[in-house]
């Protein structure tokens, strides 16, 4: 007999140290049948769902669903609007549904809610027991999910990306309706959750690296050996959000015994621990990595200068010029960038292809992010900013599918700089960006990078070196240096 999914979802990473709220116009909203157009082939985790689906010949009743580039906190009309549309829905479709499927996030703040997705998952279990509708809920996390008891409690599984940079978002949420198949036949499950005391930076928790490397071929082992655990999800968790339940975590779904899969999670936190060490990893001041640049041979491909304080993908506004104001300081050419910076961009599009022109550039969305950097230089591009994915396994297809829009775009040029401003700050996790705006990142000598790990599928093979640059930004890898309150005794930091 064919199944009747309700399919919905909402995908924000809440970076609660930023002043600015994200509200309902940040979010791209998808409801009913387009989350079914809008998705079909874009390579997101909502496109393999409805695969998957497909093949199985199940009917998808789309609810809502909704998705914001990571930014501050979710403001009040957009978390209202989000769960008065899911639960009007979800009302309509109850009677007739065998069970409900979400593509989550699992670190997303909003105004009235540390644990939004605690909190949203606990309501949809409230509103199923009130009809006494007794279904599985299954969802899909990004591997940076803080995840809480009451995520856990109130689902039957969730399953997590495997790999960051997350080139496997697609295959996750294929992995994880396999996993709602199967519990057509076998819905007695148990999941286990696994809090540790550690909030990593997002520079610490590499999937090619340790201490994630160890403790996920270590899991995969467990599911490969025990044929009781269906998934061992291993939670990098994210740290920029001042809640009680943020950090690593380790959770487990099993047919089998609990005692068991505790033990099996307790045995993974002891990788952790051991190589601890790696996860809080040291970065250049700039001085420093131009000293190390100096010594090197000539090259012939450009060298990464990373800098994670202003991720991008973490939420900062990709408009820091800390780190590039001081690099234009010095003797070095052939640097290229990119800032977002709306205002510069309506500027250079009030002028044409050749002008030259003076701009005040970034530093414009708070304190926190260096100072304007006064630049003059000719415009050798202008564009409506929209690109399509090179790599259609980008970490970028896990969060906004293959057509990628940075909004009005424009692209300058000195004697030392190309610089590529953008009017949606747009992570650099696909190389599409600077070549469908005629810079070709082989050329470089130098690219700044508004990065942690997310970056590396797609420069770490046209680099020749890459350095990790501190530099000021609420993406510190230094997490020391942001005003936590809420987290309790959890670890920050190690000596
Ligand atoms: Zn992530």
């Amino acid at each position: 007999m064919t199944k009747n999914i309700f399919l919905s979802g909402i995908y924000h990473e809440t970076h609660t140290f930023l002043s600015q709220p994200t509200t309902l116009n940040d979010f791209i909203i998808n409801i009913g049948d387009d989350i079914i157009k809008e998705n079909t082939g874009n390579g997101s985790p909502t496109d393999g769902f409805i695969e998957f689906a497909s093949k199985k010949n199940w009917k998808i009743i789309p609810g809502i669903q909704m998705s914001a580039r990571p930014s501050g906190t979710v403001d009040h009309e957009a978390e209202q609007y989000f769960d008065t549309t899911f639960f009007e829905k979800l009302d309509q479709h109850c009677k007739n549904i065998d069970a409900i499927f979400l593509i989550l996030h699992g670190a997303m703040v909003s105004k009235n809610h540390d644990d939004f997705e605690g909190d949203f998952l606990e309501k949809i279990n409230y509103f199923l027991k009130q009809k006494k509708i007794i279904i599985p809920i299954v969802a899909v996390l990004d591997l940076h999910a803080n995840v809480s008891d009451k995520m856990i409690e109130n689902t039957t599984c969730v399953y997590a990306y495997r790999k960051n940079p997350h080139s496997d978002s697609r295959e996750a949420a294929i992995k994880a309706t396999s996993i709602l198949d199967d519990l057509f036949e076998t819905p007695n499950v148990n999941q286990v959750n696994y809090q540790t005391k550690y909030i990593l930076p997002p520079t610490g928790v590499g999937t090619a690296n340790d201490p994630m490397k160890s403790i996920l071929q270590e899991a995969k082992k467990i599911e490969q050996n025990d044929t009781n655990i269906l998934c061992i999800n291993v939670m990098a968790g994210y740290s920029y959000a001042d809640i009680a339940d943020c950090g690593f975590s380790l959770n487990c779904c099993t047919k089998g015994d609990v005692k068991a899969a505790k033990k099996y999670l307790a045995s993974l936190a002891t990788i952790l621990e051991s190589k601890i060490n790696f996860a809080y990893p040291k970065e250049n001041t700039l001085e420093e990595a131009l000293v190390k640049i100096q010594s090197l041979p000539p090259l012939s491909k450009p060298i990464l200068l990373i800098e994670p304080s202003d991720n991008i993908g973490g939420g900062t506004p990709g408009d820091a010029t800390d780190l590039l104001s001081r690099l234009l300081q010095t003797d070095h050419d052939g640097i290229v960038a990119i800032i977002n910076d709306p205002d510069a961009v309506r500027e250079c599009h009030q002028n044409n292809v050749g002008d030259e022109i003076e701009l005040n550039i970034g530093a414009k969305f708070d304190e926190y992010h260096g100072s304007p950097i006064l630049l003059k230089a000719k415009i050798k591009k202008l564009s409506d900013g929209k690109f399509k994915l090179k790599n259609k396994q980008s970490h970028l297809a896990s969060m906004m599918g293959m057509n990628i829009n940075m909004g009005l775009s424009a692209v300058i040029k000195n004697e030392k700089l190309t610089l590529l401003l953008t009017s949606i700050k747009t992570p650099p996790m696909d190389l599409g960006q600077l070549i469908s705006q005629d810079i070709n990142p082989e050329d470089a000598k130098l690219i700044i990078i508004k990065a942690a790990v997310s970056h590396k599928d797609a420069y770490d093979s046209i680099a020749s070196h890459s350095f990790y640059i501190d530099s000021q930004g609420l993406c510190t890898s230094n997490l020391n240096r942001l005003p936590f309150k809420k987290i309790g005794a959890k670890i920050i930091a190690i000596d």
